[in-house]
């Protein structure tokens, strides 16, 4: 199936270069790509390109599939507890469950800075409600630290009513800010950047090597499409409808 679908993009961007006449091998593969120039010639040269990129475990032709205009990285986490493993397989299996075709993001980060695929890159995404159709979707697993391990968090009354929960959510002043707090099993947990080196190290990569074939795309975090509710042009934390990546995405590349 996908391999039919691969074929139907490339047959789609070769026509389309026809027309644009963009295959003459001087472009950057940014023009290349954005043209969706994939006859063989181009092709060739945006691998050449491609070839020179960091080393990841991802897959290239995942890469190669950029025929859908790109305007913004998005940055999840899974919203599981840092000591808990969340496999791509799990996350997969819930969006499923909850009537996806398929996992909603582009790319899984494990704890141990493996780079899982998701959907394709050519393919629309399930992880953003509305702006799905022109952004790609990275997930790190975690995200969610338990509250008595944050320095400076007050202690938590859980509600009564969520002491037995296996996974539930509420919101809790803290500092006159509204927080999300989760409840798993009985125990509080806040949003954390949970990250670790590697997942930094490989969130970092996959960002940048992205932000090479589509560079005009901005990043942003889950939390930054939260609507602006006192219309002041800026997205800030009393306005976060979720705390989803638990950092501020922005800065990813600043990361040391
Ligand atoms: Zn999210």
């Amino acid at each position: 199936m996908k391999k039919a679908f691969w074929m139907l993009m490339l047959l789609a961007s070769a026509m389309t270069c026809m027309v644009l006449s963009a295959c003459d091998g001087k472009g950057t593969k940014a023009d290349i790509v954005d043209e969706a120039c994939s006859d063989t010639e181009c092709a060739h040269e945006w691998k050449a390109k491609v070839d020179t990129l960091p080393k990841l475990n991802i897959r290239d032709e995942h890469l190669m599939q950029g025929a859908r205009s790109i305007n913004a990285i998005v940055i999840h986490c899974s919203a599981s507890a840092e000591e808990t493993s969340m496999p791509v397989d799990s996350v997969r299996k819930d969006h499923k469950g909850r009537g996806f075709r398929d996992i909603g993001y582009h790319f899984y980060i494990t704890r141990d800075g493996q780079i899982h695929n998701g959907r394709w890159v050519a393919e629309q995404g399930a992880h953003v409600f509305g702006h799905n159709k022109h952004t790609i979707g990275i997930c790190y697993e975690g995200g969610l630290r338990k509250a008595s391990k944050i320095k400076g968090a007050p202690k938590l009354e859980v509600p009564k009513s969520m002491k037995h929960s296996k996974y539930a959510i509420y919101k809790e002043e803290i500092d006159g800010k509204p927080v999300m707090v989760t409840v798993i099993k009985g125990v509080p947990y806040l949003p954390a950047d949970t990250r670790t080196f590697a997942q930094k190290k490989a969130m970092k990569e996959l960002v940048q090597r992205l932000m090479m074939i589509y560079p005009k795309a901005k990043i942003r975090g889950h939390r930054d499409y939260s609507p602006d509710a006192n219309g002041d042009g800026r997205i800030t934390q009393d306005e976060w409808i979720k705390a989803c990546p638990s950092f501020d995405a922005k800065g990813l590349l600043d990361d040391k």
